[in-house]
């Protein structure tokens, strides 16, 4: 079978590999399609804390697949069925775990992190994602693209659930990346009555605002806050969401919240950055501040059915797709920073 390789900073190659044989409590998946992320970028730009600086895995964490063959313990699931997983494995017994936040393990294991994901043709699920409840049926409703889709949703589940959002609110969106545009379609799905996206490239912008936008402010042409506060008649918004690695975005986005408001940091920053906050505000204005990563397994339950449902649209997110040959140039293309989500096709001759 082929995959596609990270092979330490900087690398990925297509090898010739034999396809894995799952043991007595394993499941191996015939990926169908696996889209790239944020993070696989940031580990092939410069590694991971849970990636070693020699190790070679196959990366790819929001996949979606068909179920080709069960170890001989393995009894719900059988041959055929269609199915997506959570990456991140919680180890079932720590705090985090017992309390249902597979995410917030401090040992979990995550496909396409420390274990083999899926930019491969075929993928091994382990038995403590089984037991974990890692690995979803998907509905006959949803395409394999669509379902690899679910996970980066379930992401901004995870952050959206806490933010409360009414039909009341104004909700700031700062990025014009994929998790922007979904974060824009939870917006519209949850009815708030304005919805700002702030970028700083024109044409990414425009593309973006048909997630759900209401209004688009290019930060390369206009002061963000003042912008903001004009398109609000002076009130700020309700909820802000920080979706891009620039530090001055969580500065911004907090000085643009109105009373009550709350905030979700959701895109991380290079390690050892720090913001200054005017915690004044946070204290007088009674602001939530959050922070949140990964999804756990009740997440994506939610995020599957926002997208079965049709409530959210995840294929307008992806702008490029690629067969498994091409998979080189689909992370060049990806990390050249073109398009929306590039998605990757493992089996010969399909594409979508
Ligand atoms: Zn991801
Ligand atoms: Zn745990």
């Amino acid at each position: 079978m082929k995959a596609a390789v990270y092979q330490g900073q900087g690398t990925i190659a297509l090898e010739e590999r034999d396809r894995p044989r799952p043991k007595d409590d394993e499941v191996l998946v015939r990926v169908h399609a696996a889209s790239i992320c944020g993070t696989d970028l940031k580990i092939v730009r410069g590694g991971h804390f849970r990636v070693g600086a020699n190790d070679t895995r196959v990366l790819g964490h929001e996949l979606s697949g068909e179920v080709v063959e069960v170890g001989r313990h393995v009894s719900f699931w059988t041959p055929g069925k269609r199915v997506s997983v959570v990456p991140n494995i919680g180890c079932g017994h720590c705090e985090m775990c017992r309390r249902g936040f597979n995410n917030m393990c401090p040992d979990y294991d995550a496909f396409g992190i420390n274990i083999d994901g899926g930019f491969q043709q075929y993928m091994l699920v382990t038995q403590p994602a089984l037991s974990g409840g890692n690995l979803f049926e998907i509905p006959s409703a949803l395409s394999y693209e669509e379902a690899s889709l679910v996970e980066p949703l379930s992401c901004c589940v995870n952050a959206w659930k806490d933010l409360d959002v009414t039909p009341e609110d104004r909700v700031l969106v700062m990025g014009t990346g994929p998790i922007a545009g979904l974060f824009l379609q939870l917006a519209r799905a949850y009815g708030a009555r304005q919805v700002i996206v702030v970028g700083r490239r024109a044409g990414r912008l425009a593309e973006i605002a048909d997630q759900g936008a209401t209004d688009t402010v290019d930060s390369s042409t206009v002061d963000v806050v003042e912008e903001v506060m004009r398109l609000t008649g002076g009130r700020g918004v309700d909820v802000a969401l920080t979706c891009a690695p620039a530090p001055e975005l969580q500065g911004q986005a907090m000085a643009c919240l109105a009373r009550l408001g709350r905030m979700n940091v959701f895109s991380g920053l290079a390690k050892g950055t720090r913001v200054e906050l005017d915690t004044n505000k946070i204290h007088y204005w009674g602001i939530r501040l959050m922070g949140s990563t990964g999804s756990s397994v009740s997440d994506y339950a939610h995020a599957l059915r926002l997208v079965e449902t049709g409530k959210i649209r995840v294929r307008d997110i992806v702008t490029h797709r690629f067969g498994m040959d091409d998979a080189v140039a689909a992370f060049d293309h990806a990390l050249s920073g073109k398009g929306m989500k590039t998605v990757l096709f493992p089996q010969e001759g399909h594409l979508a």
